[in-house]
């Protein structure tokens, strides 16, 4: 942003239709994501990897989209440029039409809190905080008040099916239970936005199966979802796979999804 007023004033412009409380997200004709020829180099010390070289890649608000690559590829620092957690060395990033370059530290910070929900391999809960506080953290970073906060937990939880476990810490779940606590704490802001980073790696089958389940009901109600895997099987559920390899996207004329489309 180039003015400083108020919180991600463009994102909210770039979408005249507002998200109402049943937590539909109309589709939007600017393209949520457009990344042209973004390139991150990593330099420890002496050494340089080339982490990303030249990705392109627009996609559409409401679509549901896998990102898959063998390990090394790039699949996190892509994840990590779209979720606005790092920047490309080059290259641009337009987020709902803006460019994230020109943004301030502020509104970023306000664009990962409201608009993006994050769900990563390990859960990245915080240990000591039983489930419904780690859901409402978001809520606390938005300035959302106290109890407007607890019900939006408790509902969120209950979305995930975890409404029975509100007060367990993460010791006291299985896997499964924690990334589904993960899910609902990513979508208690109702980001149009939800980026997954191998949310099923760490997961037996079955409950796998079930986080696959519940981004399906994301993307469902009008998100975008953007689910990052090694795995084929698991980026089967998406509609649109890209695939990733030494940092560039294969097929590069194919990484064009939906209406989005130039
Ligand atoms: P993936 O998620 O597909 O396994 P990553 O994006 O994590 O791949 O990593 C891509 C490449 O960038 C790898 O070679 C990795 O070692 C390197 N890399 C990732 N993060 C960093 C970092 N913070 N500093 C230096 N190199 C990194
Ligand atoms: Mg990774």
């Amino acid at each position: 942003m180039t003015e400083s007023s108020t919180v991600s004033p463009s994102l909210d412009d770039t979408q005249p239709v507002r998200v109402d409380d049943t937590g539909q997200h109309p589709v939007s004709p600017v393209p949520v994501i457009e990344i042209e020829g973004v390139h991150k180099i990593y330099r420890t010390g002496a050494l340089e990897v080339a982490a990303l070289r030249g990705v392109s890649l627009t996609i559409s608000a409401g679509e549901y989209v896998a990102l898959m690559g063998p390990s090394g590829s790039g699949k996190s620092t892509l994840m990590h440029i779209l979720g606005c957690l790092d920047v490309p060395t080059s290259g641009t990033y337009r987020l709902a039409g803006e460019d994230v370059s020109t943004m301030t530290e502020v509104d970023l910070a306000d664009v990962r809190n409201r608009r993006i929900g994050f769900v990563f391999q390990q859960f990245n809960l915080l240990a000591s905080l039983s489930a419904w506080r780690n859901v409402e953290l978001p809520l606390i970073y938005a300035g959302v008040d106290r109890s407007a906060r607890k019900e939006r937990a408790l509902a969120a939880l209950d979305r995930v099916g975890m409404g029975d476990r509100v007060e367990h810490r993460p010791g006291e779940l299985s896997g499964g239970q924690q990334q589904r606590v993960a899910v609902a704490r990513a979508v208690v802001s109702d980001p149009a936005l939800v980026l997954a980073d191998e949310p099923t790696g760490n997961l037996d089958s079955v409950s796998a199966g079930e986080v696959l389940d519940l981004l399906a009901e994301l993307h469902d109600s009008g998100r975008t979802v953007v689910l990052i895997t090694h795995d084929a099987d698991v980026a089967d559920v998406a509609s649109t796979t890209f695939r990733i390899r030494d940092g560039q996207i294969l097929d590069n004329s194919a990484a064009t999804v939906g209406s989005g489309s130039r």
